[in-house]
């Protein structure tokens, strides 16, 4: 991760959207009632339903709209060699210091991240007593047994990231997807690495799901399809409420670039920390079929029948993480203001990331509001995720819809019984309009359709 130093303060803290997600059961730290387990979260059922639909729109982008893509879910649990092939079991380390006064064990080269267990607050390293270590090189990869035998013919690793079990399928795949190069195969999974410094909330976490593509090229056309993974990703964040000024590309230098790698770019977005990765593209050339041609002796490569030749494709690979995109989302989206001299906190979350698309509300919980609500949501719900909800006054009800990010709210009220009308609630705009109580399903299915723009943008 690098990050540049923002100057101006943040539009939202991270202990601010901790606190969101806290309230309104986004997430929450795992184990919580032992105190937890170091920077390891639960998502709880908002959170389940953001989640899935930063997923969905990861699938829709990679597979629904497109026809050269085919999915893949790999298992988490792989053959050692895997990682002996990949280069993880050498090269997947990072530097580690360990402070002989306090126990303390930091990233070498994130120090001036770091903070040391001692109280004032300093760096590692700042205090007089501190005494550090040499770095040495620490396997992020987390080791397990297969069976119940623990020697070391049994240890293998939680895989520390999708795009192996993805190459290690290639012959698989190009055998019954009747596919050519340029083509992709997709994945959406759990990964682990034993981070030496987590933190900034699901940022940087031990366990963590990824979205990976890796798309088959032929070699000489590998840095033109690598620019326009990096147009398509950006183009993704964008359209999905992201504002253009708080996402950024930026090269990898030579010094920075992974063992597998001949030229990466970071998607980089401005979060409360500052500048941090979003998403890797990467160019990881032939190096990983390569790798597994030569350890598992079977052919990974595409025969070109027009020109009669076998080659190894390049491959091209857009990373990126759920848990990271769904913060961005949360961040970018998080805004308070003044509505009739009372403090509202919303999220402007697009319509298609939202938990919940639509509340459907009785006013009051009497004459016949509650019955003639329930109907108009069992007609909501069977067009989109929708929630009922008769608890408390309506501008609590308004405010717990609008944290979650819900952007129409359906009232049914005294008129509506008197004239077939709802009032339609725009989350953004707050405007309320009167709308035929019949059919509102549908009219939101429609809405949600249309193409969105954060009203951040002015
Ligand atoms: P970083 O430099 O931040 O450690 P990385 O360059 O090692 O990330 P990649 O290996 O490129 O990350 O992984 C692709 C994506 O997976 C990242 O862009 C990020 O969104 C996500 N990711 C990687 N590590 C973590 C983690 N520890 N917690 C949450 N997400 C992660």
């Amino acid at each position: 991760m690098a990050e540049t130093t923002e100057t101006t303060a943040p539009e939202v803290t991270l202990d601010e959207i901790v606190a969101l997600c806290k309230r309104r059961g986004f997430i929450f730290p795992s184990s919580e009632i032992y105190g937890g387990i170091g920077s390891t979260y639960d998502y709880g059922h908002y959170g389940v339903l953001l989640r899935n639909n930063v997923k969905n729109e990861w699938w829709r982008a990679m597979i629904g709209e497109r026809d050269d893509i085919v999915a893949l879910d790999s298992a988490i649990l792989q053959h050692p060699r895997v990682w002996e092939a990949s280069g993880h079991l050498e090269g997947f380390t990072d530097p580690m210091v360990d402070c002989r006064t306090c126990g303390l064990r930091f990233r070498a080269d994130k120090l001036e991240d770091a903070q040391c267990g001692r109280k004032p607050s300093k760096h590692p390293g700042e205090f007089s007593e501190c005494d550090l270590t040499e770095a040495r090189e620490f396997n992020l990869m987390f080791e397990t047994h297969v069976g119940p035998v623990k020697d070391t013919g049994s240890i293998t690793y939680l895989r520390p990231e999708t795009a192996q079990g993805i190459f290690v399928n290639f012959k698989n795949v190009l055998q019954f997807a009747r596919k050519k190069p340029p083509f992709g195969i997709a994945q959406i999974g759990k990964s682990f690495r034993n981070e030496i410094t987590t933190g900034n909330f699901v940022f940087r976490t031990r366990e963590f799901e990824q979205m990976e593509m890796e798309y088959f090229v032929p070699p000489d056309e590998a840095p033109k399809w690598h620019e326009y993974w990096m147009d398509e990703r950006m183009r993704w964040y964008t359209e999905l409420g992201i504002r253009p000024d708080k996402v950024t590309l930026r090269a990898h230098g030579a010094e920075e670039l992974s063992h597998y790698s001949t030229a990466t770019s970071d998607i980089e977005y401005l979060f409360p920390m500052g500048w941090s990765e979003l998403e890797g593209i990467a160019n990881r050339g032939d190096f990983d079929l390569t790798q597994h041609a030569r350890m598992s002796d079977e052919k990974l490569e595409y025969f070109d029948q027009d020109k009669g030749e076998a080659y190894i494709p390049y491959v091209i690979e857009p990373a990126a993480g759920v848990d990271r995109a769904m913060l961005a989302f949360m961040v970018d989206a998080y805004d308070t203001e003044e509505v009739e001299g009372r403090k509202r906190t919303l999220l402007r979350l697009h319509p298609r990331l939202a938990p919940v698309k639509a509340a459907v509300l009785p006013l009051v919980s009497k004459d016949g509001m509650p019955e003639r609500a329930r109907e108009i949501y069992a007609d909501v719900r069977a067009h989109v995720p929708a929630e009922y909800d008769e608890g408390g006054s309506i501008g609590k009800r308004y405010r717990r819809q609008d944290e979650i990010g819900t952007p129409w709210g359906i009232t049914v009220d005294g008129e509506t019984m008197e004239d077939g009308t709802v009032t339609l609630r725009d989350r953004d705009s707050l405007e309320q309009e009167r709308v035929p109580a019949e059919g509102p399903g549908e009219r939101l299915a429609a809405k949600l359709a249309k193409p969105w723009r954060t009203p951040k943008l002015g």
